[in-house]
């Protein structure tokens, strides 16, 4: 069928006038959409079910079939035929209906990085598969005794005698020594790969390819950093001076391994309360479900398809999957009355709603989020009600005195918590823009740089080590980590809009959008209706009037 229109076009196209020409790729376009959509949706469906199957079984012949039916997807993505007929009908501009324009990108884009030589692709996946294998298996060490990461995490968290902070910080980065030969010659492979395709490194491929920009984020990030270093610095200040003091250290003497988290992504437990205290007799799922009712997205479709608890075998963190883009979405947990679990099942079933909201009307091919980044910042708008204290006061029937206490302590770490997230989102994005544009320069050198420069954190005396690579997002989801500040900044963006536009109020302090139906009726219109209709850009600006902005994540969490 695809053949016949080719020749058609090859022979019609002289001869007819430029007028016609748009009808003729508009139905070529047409007709590929209608041929693709009917081999990749059953396979996707399958696929879909096949991993739903595997994380909630744990069972190898589950994992077998996934990764067959993923081979196979990919093999219809990696044909150079089809490629070159929609690169064809891309070139020749000709394409105005919005719906089929938007579908062509998203098509021309999952087919443009899937154009990587069988034999280079082959080097790639088993390089990939050593380097993970690698990774999983690895234990550092302490005195000589193998410790496992959460063992680390506890250290970390709770140990004060400095000597074995520092052990535990060495031996959560000794796996960076132990893998960084390959993951340089996964990082130059990956390179080849995207020149192969006309980039001129894979960062670049990656960002073009999920339809942003490098100019565009280097922006967006830039902007955070000015809006963010002097609090950042101030807030840090003050935490240094209490670590210090329970080390009985001056504050210039603190290194790495006194703060709590390897590479101090997390706010260290000087502030925080527990919170946990109020959900301990509560029904974490009765809450999100009641919750998400209240606001006009009913949820209990979802959760009567989901797998909610723990079990034995099963994936042991938590995801939301839709499976056919025709309302059967699910959400995998393993519910705790804790108020971690509160926020991952109020966060899951906030991609759930996204998914299960696209207009059916809309093309298969657009019935996905604008880009992964929208539906984790929907996510995250939701996930961050669990520590939300006008929330937690509505939800938990909790007195003023209670819901006066969360604020003040609970609102100190979350400004913290968020603002450092932001600086180690710099060290990241920046990072791998330089990792990817020349992997042979003095990396270590460059982490340590960037790390002083955004997270004010010292490097140790010493030559530098490769700990970096003990960052497993380096291996397994490169060039992607960006998309989880860009989800944090929409989440503000979203929230102010409704606030101060559908609210209309002033100032956020009472806001828990406890039985606020017109915030379900407002992200239904502007957010998941549409899925992949509009660039996300375009979205965006449709649902808060203007472009994303780190503006009021600044707002929201500067104070
Ligand atoms: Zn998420």
């Amino acid at each position: 069928m695809k053949h016949l229109c080719i020749v058609i076009s090859i022979v019609f196209i002289p001869v007819l006038l430029l007028g016609c020409v748009p009808h003729a790729n508009e139905k070529r376009l047409t007709g590929f959409i209608l041929d693709h959509v009917s081999r990749i949706e059953p396979l996707t469906t399958k696929a879909n079910l096949a991993y739903w199957d595997a994380s909630t079984t744990g069972k190898s012949e589950d994992y077998d079939k996934l990764s067959r039916l993923q081979l196979k997807i990919r093999q219809i993505y990696s044909d150079p035929h089809d490629f070159a007929v929609l690169k064809e009908i891309r070139s020749s501009g000709v394409i105005t209906d919005p719906a089929l324009a938007r579908q062509l990108d998203k098509l021309y884009y999952a087919y443009l990085t899937n154009q990587v030589p069988p034999d280079l692709l082959k080097t790639l996946v088993d390089l990939d598969a050593k380097v993970q294998e690698k990774y999983n298996t690895f234990r550092g060490d302490i005195d000589g005794k193998k410790v496992t990461m959460s063992d680390i995490y506890t250290i970390m968290t709770t140990e004060k005698d400095v000597r074995t902070r520092q052990l535990a910080w060495r031996a959560s980065r000794q796996v960076g020594d132990v893998i960084i030969a390959d993951l340089i010659q996964l990082v130059k492979l990956r390179n080849q790969a995207a020149r192969k395709v006309g980039f001129d490194n894979y960062h670049t491929m990656m960002i073009v390819t999920g339809e942003q920009s490098i100019e565009e984020l280097d922006k967006i990030f830039n902007q955070l950093d000015k809006l963010t270093a002097k609090p950042f610095a101030e807030m840090k200040k003050e935490l240094d001076s209490i670590l210090a003091q329970s080390y009985g250290i001056a504050p210039k003497d603190l290194m790495p391994w006194h703060y709590h988290d390897p590479f101090f992504q997390r706010t260290p437990l000087v502030y925080d309360l527990d919170l946990d205290l109020y959900y301990k007799n509560k029904d974490v799922k009765k809450l999100a479900e009641d919750f998400y009712a209240g606001v006009g997205l009913p949820v209990d479709d979802i959760l009567a398809r989901s797998d909610l608890y723990d079990r034995e075998g099963k994936y042991p963190h938590a995801f939301s999957h839709d499976v056919d883009r025709r309302g059967d979405v699910r959400v995998l947990c393993n519910l705790q009355n804790t108020e971690r679990w509160m926020e991952t099942i109020l966060h899951e079933l906030g991609h759930a709603v996204y998914s299960k909201y696209h207009d059916r009307d809309e093309p298969w091919l657009l019935r996905e989020p604008a880009h992964s980044f929208t539906t984790e910042g929907v996510a995250v708008f939701f996930g961050r009600l669990s520590r939300n204290a006008a929330w937690m006061q509505k939800m938990l029937n909790l007195s003023d005195a209670e819901r006066a206490k969360i604020e003040d302590v609970s609102w100190k770490y979350l400004q913290f918590q968020q603002v450092l997230f932001a600086r180690w989102a710099m060290v990241m994005y920046n990072f791998e823009k330089h990792l990817y544009a020349d992997p042979d320069q003095d990396l270590n050198g460059l982490w340590w740089r960037l790390v002083e420069k955004y997270q004010l954190v010292k490097q140790p005396p010493g030559p530098a080590d490769a700990g970096w690579a003990s960052k497993l997002h380096f291996t397994t989801a490169p060039c992607y980590y960006h998309n989880y500040m860009l989800g944090e900044l929409f989440a503000s963006q979203l929230h102010h809009y409704y606030v101060r536009n559908i609210m209309q109020l002033d100032s956020d302090k009472d806001v828990s959008y406890v039985n606020d139906k017109r915030l379900g009726e407002y992200l239904r219109e502007k957010v998941f209706g549409p899925g992949a209709l509009y660039p996300w850009k375009e979205m965006i600006e449709r649902a808060t009037g203007e472009p994303l902005t780190p503006k009021y994540f600044v707002e929201q969490f500067v104070r």
